[in-house]
């Protein structure tokens, strides 16, 4: 099966579009999408419904999801943060809000583990070191796991001698996984990356073969900052966008 796995829309219609296109040339049968469909950015009516037209998907929430429907308390986030999730919750439509809500934090399929964060916290950790891959060993029993979160495309795995391995996924490069192995792959941010690379981020796996290669997506910039603009969402969010951080 060839799934195409994104995360961190962040309401970014023109990077999901730009994602979406790519994954139709890479002749995707499944997708996952590991949370935060919403906030920060301009369109997330238009995002959550983008993503449950998709046939054979799997959805995770992120904290940005329960945030904005009230689930979770927005004293656990910074100011700018908790600015577009408010105006996030505002603009919401019910039906979408009803759908966020449900999203589960967790979901283990035959042979991967699927969150936004990590397997010990689903919806909040923020997985960057060794030290961390190793204590969210016994969180999940799969070969492989599927987060978000940092918006940093990475892997961490350990190699033929024990040692952890952990660095960042270039753009196009195809990577063997050990089916032996435990390895968490970080899949980075369609709508909001923050790897210095403005393009959207997004990943192909092939549960086949067991190779995962990541994709970057361009993507038009600079007609999300002018809806950011209208809407009078925070400067530096806007900003942002330009240089990838
Ligand atoms: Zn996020």
């Amino acid at each position: 099966m060839r799934y195409g796995i994104f995360s961190d829309v962040h309401s970014n219609l023109e990077a999901l579009e730009a994602v979406l296109a790519f994954f139709r040339k890479e002749r995707i049968q499944s997708f996952i999408c590991l949370g935060d469909l919403v906030g920060y950015g301009p369109n997330p009516n238009e995002c959550v419904q983008k993503i449950l037209n998709l046939k054979k998907i799997q959805i995770t929430a992120g904290n940005h999801d329960y945030a904005s429907v009230g689930l979770k308390e927005l004293t656990w986030f910074n100011d700018l943060a908790s600015r577009s999730i408010i105006w996030t919750k505002r603009h919401l439509k019910e039906e979408n809000r009803n759908f966020l809500m449900r999203l589960p934090r967790l979901i283990d399929v035959s042979d991967f583990t699927l969150c936004h964060g990590s397997p010990r916290d689903p919806s909040d950790e923020y997985l960057l070191t060794p030290r961390q891959y190793l204590d969210n060993l016994e969180f999940f029993r799969n070969p492989v796991c599927f987060i978000g979160h940092t918006h940093l495309p990475a892997i961490f795995y350990a190699d033929s001698l024990g040692m952890i391995q952990h660095r960042p996924l270039v753009d196009g490069e195809t990577i063997q996984l050990d089916p032996q192995g435990k390895t968490i792959v970080n899949v980075g941010s369609v709508g909001q990356p923050r790897d210095g690379d403005v393009r959207a981020a997004c990943l192909v796996y092939d549960s086949e073969k067991y190779e995962i290669k990541i994709g970057r997506c361009p993507y038009d910039i600079a007609a999300v900052q002018e809806k950011m603009r209208q809407y009078s969402l925070p400067l530096f969010l806007i900003e942002r966008l330009s240089y990838g951080r």
